[in-house]
């Protein structure tokens, strides 16, 4: 029976199955240039290793090797100076679509002040 893993769209970029623009990478993380991108600069940071969400106990070495990789992924797009903002969303309302943890980066362009759009329903 195929697991979580050998479905998972993020694990098969990090096995190298389907191509992405990778922007960094580390022993522990992968950053692409996200298929829809709703900046100018939208990367995304993923774990090599999966896990589902925020909610599945992550070590937090792994979260801390997560993170470290942000300011790395905004020197190389170019927005460290100009700023950008970083968005994990977890289950349902917060509309996560792919269920491997990953971090959003968004830059290269003014974001709006609030960061809360409700959607439908
Ligand atoms: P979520 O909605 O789960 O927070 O974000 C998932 C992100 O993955 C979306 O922004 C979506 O555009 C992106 N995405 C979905 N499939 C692919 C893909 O095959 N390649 C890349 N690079 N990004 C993808
Ligand atoms: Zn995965």
């Amino acid at each position: 029976m195929a697991s979580d893993v050998d479905d998972c769209l993020f694990c098969k970029i990090v096995r190298g199955e389907i191509p992405a623009a990778i922007v960094y990478q580390d022993d522990y993380v992968i950053a692409f240039d996200d298929i829809t991108p709703q900046a100018p600069v939208h990367t995304l940071i993923i774990p090599r290793t999966h896990y589902a969400d925020m909610n599945d106990d992550i070590p937090a070495e792994s979260l801390a090797a997560l993170y470290s990789a942000v300011p790395r992924v905004a020197q190389v797009k170019g927005i460290a100076e100009s700023g950008y903002r970083t968005i994990v969303n977890t289950g349902p309302d917060a509309n996560q679509t792919v269920l491997h943890l990953h971090v959003h980066v968004i830059g290269g362009r003014s974001l709006a002040h609030g960061m809360v759009i409700f959607g439908g329903e």
